[in-house]
């Protein structure tokens, strides 16, 4: 078929061998341990499951308006000015269907062909495809362990070209759980600001944070930053709503109404029953947050501790979101049945077919020598997963 440019640019993620392989193990029965969730293996909380069903019950089940419903936008603007001291009208936000989705929006309603985006590595795996759909290209700037797995002011200055548009900060990130501290971004911003690029900021994990971490938005930092900042967030893994479907956007109006546009000519309004159930999301109960981000504490104190305690393995501890990002390399050259394990995907590919532990290969999110392991799984889980790898590396020639 003859298919377009666009999409034959579009590299095929690397993850998808090894999900499509490990669910083909389950469906034959296997018993697979499974580190690859991007999501809270948490129930959503029942006071928002009743608020989707009253919705329905009474019969909101009609379009809405594109950029979603007074009440939701009315919520988001109060979330904004309640946890980050920051103060949106109505016409400066969007509701879109998930935080990818507003993602997408955004770099179509900003970008341009040889516009530059600068990509902080590791990097969440949608965002250079989503760059390079709008027709940019990301500059991926590769950070190591030794800096907290965060981008330094030199390495942004190094990075920034008079092409450059963007960069996009995740924090907490996925995959590495790094957090910038507010003087880490006060020392960004005054980059940002003396080269007049934008901040797309990314902080969809704020909530799931740390020993007492203190989350802090770029946008937050002073007036001159908030009008530089697009802040994309959500519901999806705050409140365990993945499937919902409810992300959204905060910035200029007129960057809004442009990203509306282009939602009213593609999905129309996010779903009418899911933007009910974010209302009760944001302007409810936060108890069962914070009652899921003790447990995940708890979880990344045991596979933190599990992993370093596996010869050869440093984990950089995370600060925030439900992700470990340990480096494997030294275990690189080993072999069996005269296969050679080289790289991330290769041992990955050796923990699923010998021992049925699913990882996400480091080279998705551009780090070869590391795997990520989602602990949004049960310490059971967590325990028997990793016993199964410590087996598996000490079969290894
Ligand atoms: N941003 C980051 C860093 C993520 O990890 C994810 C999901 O994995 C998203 C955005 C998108 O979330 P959703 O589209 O499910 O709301």
């Amino acid at each position: 078929m003859d298919l377009s440019e666009r999409v034959r640019q579009l590299s095929p993620s690397p993850t998808l061998a090894i999900t499509a392989k490990a669910i083909s193990m389950r469906v034959q029965g296997l018993d697979v341990i499974s580190f690859g969730a991007g999501e809270p293996d948490f129930d959503t909380p029942a006071h928002i499951k009743k608020a989707a069903i009253q919705a329905i019950d009474n019969g909101f089940t009609k379009y809405t308006p594109v950029g979603g419903i007074d009440k939701l936008k009315d919520a988001i603007i109060e979330k904004f000015r309640r946890d980050n001291g920051l103060q949106y009208e109505r016409s400066q936000v969007l509701v879109s269907c998930g935080g990818k989705h507003a993602i997408y929006n955004l770099a179509q309603a900003l970008f341009d062909a040889g516009d530059e985006v600068i990509i902080p590595g590791p990097f969440w795996v949608s965002y250079p495809p989503i760059v390079q759909l709008a027709g940019a290209t990301p500059v991926i700037v590769n950070t190591s362990e030794e800096e907290g797995f965060r981008i330094s002011p030199e390495r942004l200055k190094q990075a920034i070209t008079p092409r450059t548009k963007a960069l996009i900060l995740n924090s907490p990130c996925n995959p590495t759980g790094a957090a910038y501290e507010r003087s880490d971004l006060e020392a960004l911003a005054e980059i940002v600001l003396k080269k007049g690029i934008y901040v797309i900021s990314d902080d969809i994990y704020e909530k799931i944070v740390f020993d007492g971490f203190r989350f802090t938005t770029i946008a937050s930092l002073d007036r001159d930053m908030e009008d530089r900042t697009i802040i994309v967030h959500g519901v999806s893994k705050t409140y365990s709503m993945t499937g919902w479907r409810i992300g959204f956007t905060a910035g200029s109006a007129e960057l809004i109404a442009a990203m509306s546009s282009i939602q009213s000519q593609s999905t129309s309004n996010p779903t009418s029953i899911a933007q009910k159930a974010a209302i009760e999301a944001l302007a409810g109960p936060q108890e069962p947050v914070m009652e899921m981000v003790q447990v995940f504490q708890e979880r990344r104190d045991l596979i933190v501790g599990r992993l370093d305690a596996i010869e050869g393995v440093s984990c950089f501890k995370p600060r925030g979101a439900f992700y470990v990002f340990p480096n494997f390399s030294s275990w690189f050259g080993g072999t069996y049945q005269r296969k050679k394990v080289t790289d991330s995907m290769g041992l990955a590919d050796y923990l699923l077919t010998t021992s049925h532990v699913a990882l996400v290969p480091g080279v998705s999110f551009g780090a070869e020598g590391y795997e990520r392991f989602s602990f949004a799984t049960s310490a059971e889980n967590i325990e028997k997963g990793l016993d199964r790898i410590e087996e598996a590396l000490a079969r290894l020639d």
